[in-house]
């Protein structure tokens, strides 16, 4: 029986299993997608290497804000630099007017982002854990408390299975909690509830990445920023590298439900479009591009997530506050951490806050 059943390998539960790791802490770790990560994603052409990798999901941190994601960074041995934004942004009223030009601004504090994209913080992390404690492919369905122990059922492919643990930390946003585990006895409904209406964010949102040869709109004083009404793209951003492949990507402004009934290639070619519409003929034909579309990931979205919130929400109560569950269940996603809901620096904080607790405990 594991002492820490931890269930989700994105940042939390990486980040979570890292410090169990090193305060020599029985744990195992299960995730239902084939490989960690979660919300991170970083992808690059065909065959590139690490360093030529270009983020799919969360990009920006913030380290004069955010200094405990900082120190994870260092210790790890990544390295940061500023997300480029010198020239002018682009603002795009219409699709039939030419874009209107107008002097960009630096965003204080800095925004940086890591060599080798995100996926280089779930790459560091996952080299320092154990690889027999941490199972792919293992969704989570139950979670049934028995005496002194928790009974953990689970799908793989081709098989069920069950394990157990003393204390399970759910590193999974708490929208899929409430819709995809089965608690015996139930949770309180009032948590449920509460878990079931805290969006997780960035769920409805979808992504584009163009790569090109040479941030070319860098000669015309851009900044590679764009803001535009027609869109499909509604916000833009210069994604290059310091020393790599330049690229430019944009968040899609078309709700979920529009983009889910639009084939990829159309999509593809509406962005292209846009892109040369704001930077010029070279923009229509990048190497390579990508769409990641997150509203379609069961696995981080559920219909409840079609609209996208204005804000991020208040972190939900990580666990029971009374009957059988109390101290058992522990929500350790970055949605349930009070200080940076929805954040990668969430993540890290919410599973510290259980990892010490757990520690403080221990020494007891
Ligand atoms: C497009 C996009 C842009 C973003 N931009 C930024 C940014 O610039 N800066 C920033 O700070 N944050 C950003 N974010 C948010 C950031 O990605 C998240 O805060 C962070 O990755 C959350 O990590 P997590 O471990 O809490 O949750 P997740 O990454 O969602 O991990 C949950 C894990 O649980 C697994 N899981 C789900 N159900 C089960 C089950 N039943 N059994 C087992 N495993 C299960 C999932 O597969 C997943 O791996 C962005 C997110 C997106 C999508």
């Amino acid at each position: 029986m594991a002492r820490i059943a931890i269930i989700g390998a994105g940042l939390a539960g990486l980040y979570a299993a890292y410090r169990l790791e090193q305060l020599g802490i029985d744990y195992v770790l299960l995730e239902a997608r084939a490989a960690p990560g979660g919300r991170i994603a970083s992808a690059g052409r065909p065959g590139a290497g690490a360093a030529d990798r270009f983020d799919l999901g969360p990009t920006w941190f913030w380290p004069a804000l955010q200094p405990q994601l900082e120190r994870l960074i260092e210790d790890l041995g990544l390295h940061r630099f500023a997300q480029h934004e010198d020239g002018a942004m682009l603002v795009e009223r219409s699709a039939h007017r030419a874009p209107e030009r107008m002097r960009g601004y630096a965003s204080e504090p800095a925004a940086q982002r890591l060599f080798g994209g995100m996926q280089s913080l779930v790459d560091a992390l996952c080299a320092h854990l154990d690889p027999p404690r941490m199972l792919l492919g293992r969704r989570v369905r139950t979670l049934q408390l028995a005496g002194e122990q928790i009974d953990i059922g689970s799908e793989g492919p081709g098989a069920r299975d069950t394990m157990n643990a003393d204390e399970v930390w759910l590193a999974l946003p708490p929208r899929l909690v409430a819709r995809d585990l089965e608690c015996v006895p139930a949770l309180p409904a009032t948590l449920r509830r509460q878990w079931a209406a805290t969006p997780t964010w960035m769920a409805p949102h979808a992504k584009y990445v163009a790569l090109y040869e040479r941030p070319f709109w860098r000669e015309q004083g851009l900044s590679g920023e764009a803001r535009s009404l027609p869109g499909p793209l509604g916000e833009i951003h210069d994604a290059s590298l310091p020393d790599g492949s330049a690229a430019l990507f944009g968040f899609f402004a078309l709700p979920a439900q529009l983009r889910r009934s639009a084939p990829e290639a159309q999509l593809r070619s509406a962005c292209r479009e846009q892109l040369a519409r704001l930077f010029g003929p070279p923009a229509s034909a990048p190497s390579a591009d990508f769409i990641k579309d997150w509203a379609l990931e069961p696995l981080t979205a559920t219909d409840a997530d079609g609209e996208a919130p204005q804000a991020h929400a208040d972190s939900p109560l990580a666990t029971a506050a009374e009957g059988p569950w109390q101290g058992r269940l522990r929500g350790i996603a970055s949605e349930w951490s009070a200080q940076f809901p929805g954040y990668l620096a969430g993540a890290v904080d919410a599973a510290e806050r259980a990892v010490s607790a757990l520690a403080a405990r221990e020494r007891r």
